[in-house]
């Protein structure tokens, strides 16, 4: 068996030893006699493992006690309706468009305010005119005070730009951040969000699952339209379990959770991260060969986006990659070119091969 250096945007790359345990693990877990896929969501063997989940990303993100964490499904594009049908409640919404992915949370809410939940939804900043290669300027960012929230995307898988706590607006109103692709990525002080939500495929394990972490006081605004299982208060009164929840996917992510608390943590995981990210763009920008367009001090440490200079040469580049055991680097459509996901489970080794192969490329086509 080979495996690759996986370079997708997501689904991503899991870690190795959390593949190996689960598939100890699939047909006779912990001496249950069968598989998690196979058990009862509410038998006491899945309650433990979803606590468990639950408590060590609480320890991994320093979750404070009056926020809720909620194991959901649908994936963050359900949130982007989800969360004014939660939030709303009539009020008005604050949006700022970063890249495709803020843009897309934007339109949904503001569909859905407009078919009949009533309230307004606001265009607080967008960088679209400057091609989506950085975050927004304060002087760009016109926000409501009195806002039921503001809505951003921490880091724009696509585009490549990334927002830590550091560069958070400063906002009256509770901030709502997708941050999909790079939780866990990095450290981030939750009590500075009403709510953060991710899609599991990137950071965290299997499609299909949606962490939200919610602070107490914004559950219960949920109008009369929002259905009973995209309520956050009535799935946070149910501990997640209202229906039957994603179990696989919750305890594949409870694996990842545990293999990162043994890796060091957050605090460790981000050193590894700003490592891999720097010798990635560090060659980028001194190879002459190749580009990446995004402003520095907006870079994702995630996604990393890059053109070649030619750009005749991407299917050669594309597959000798492959060859090289280097796979799943195109970039996204609407922006083309190539694209290097590494998140938490890519090794500094996985970094060095691309760079490796880059270099090589670039040598032999330059
Ligand atoms: C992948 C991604 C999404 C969409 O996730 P789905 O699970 O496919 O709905 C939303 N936001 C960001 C930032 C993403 O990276």
């Amino acid at each position: 068996m080979t495996r690759v250096f996986n370079f997708s945007a997501g689904p991503a790359a899991l870690p190795e030893p959390v593949l190996r345990q689960a598939a100890e693990e699939m047909l006779d877990w912990h001496g249950a006699g069968c598989g998690v896929m196979e058990m009862s969501h509410r038998g006491k063997e899945f309650t433990s493992i979803i606590e468990r989940a639950e408590s060590d990303l609480r320890e991994l993100m320093a979750i404070p006690h009056n926020y809720r964490v909620l194991f959901l499904q649908g994936g963050a594009t359900q949130q982007f309706a989800q969360i004014p049908m939660n939030l709303l409640a009539g009020g008005s919404a604050d949006y700022l468009v970063t890249g495709a992915w803020s843009q897309k949370a934007y339109k949904e809410a503001q569909r859905v305010a407009a078919g009949g939940l009533g309230g307004r939804v606001r265009l607080a900043g967008s960088t679209e005119a400057a091609g989506f290669t950085r975050t927004v300027r304060a002087d760009e960012l016109q926000l409501d005070a009195q806002a039921a929230y503001f809505h951003l995307c921490t880091n724009e898988t696509i585009h490549g730009i990334e927002i830590g706590d550091d560069g958070l607006p400063a906002s009256v109103a509770p901030i709502v951040a997708d941050m999909s692709s790079h939780i866990l990525s990095r450290a981030v002080d939750v009590s500075r969000y009403g709510l953060i939500y991710a899609g599991a495929q990137k950071n965290i394990g299997p499609s299909g699952l949606v962490i939200v972490i919610v602070r107490d006081d914004l559950l219960g605004r949920a109008g009369s339209l929002t259905p009973t299982v995209m309520d956050y208060k009535v799935m946070a009164d149910h501990g997640s379990v209202l229906n039957t929840p994603p179990t696989y996917g919750i305890y594949i992510a409870g694996l990842v959770f545990q293999w990162l608390k043994a890796q060091g943590g957050v605090a460790a995981i981000e050193r590894a991260n700003v490592e891999k990210a720097r010798l990635l763009y560090d060659f980028i920008d001194a190879s002459g060969f190749y580009r990446n367009e995004v402003e520095a001090g907006c870079r994702s440490r995630m996604n990393v986006p890059f053109l070649l200079r030619d750009e005749t040469l991407n299917e050669a580049f594309l597959s000798g990659a492959r060859v090289a055991g280097l796979t799943q680097l195109k970039g996204h459509k609407s922006v083309g070119g190539m694209r290097a996901s590494i998140y938490n489970a890519m090794p500094l080794e996985g970094v060095r091969a691309l760079v490796d192969y880059m270099r090589d490329f670039a040598a032999r086509n330059g």
